[in-house]
């Protein structure tokens, strides 16, 4: 997926201090958030890396945006956002039947 526009920070959400920050081993681009000055990506291969991600989906489907949204605004793919909305519905249900 090609992103036209930079994502913003998967931390701090900043929009406006993001720059491309090279390449990972494998090819992935990598963005520096130059206002809480952390590195991130937007293809995730690692499970481990994806704390912040369904952080961040959580929050914003709880601020009523729509899975396409978020894609956007993280620059993440809808594949990516359909798994954590998975993993939030199954996580609600146990909250609920507790
Ligand atoms: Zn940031």
């Amino acid at each position: 997926m090609e992103i036209k526009h930079n994502p913003c920070c998967h931390y701090c959400e900043d929009k406006n201090h993001i720059r491309r920050h090279g390449k990972s081993r494998v090819g992935i681009t990598r963005y520096l958030c130059t206002a809480c000055n952390r590195t991130f990506q937007t293809n995730y291969i690692y499970h481990g890396n994806e704390d912040e991600i369904h952080r961040l989906i959580k929050k914003l489907l709880d601020e009523g945006k729509s899975n396409f949204d978020i894609a956007a605004q993280l620059g993440v793919g809808l594949n990516m956002i359909s798994r954590h909305t998975l993993i939030l519905a199954n996580e609600s249900e146990e909250i609920i039947s507790s």
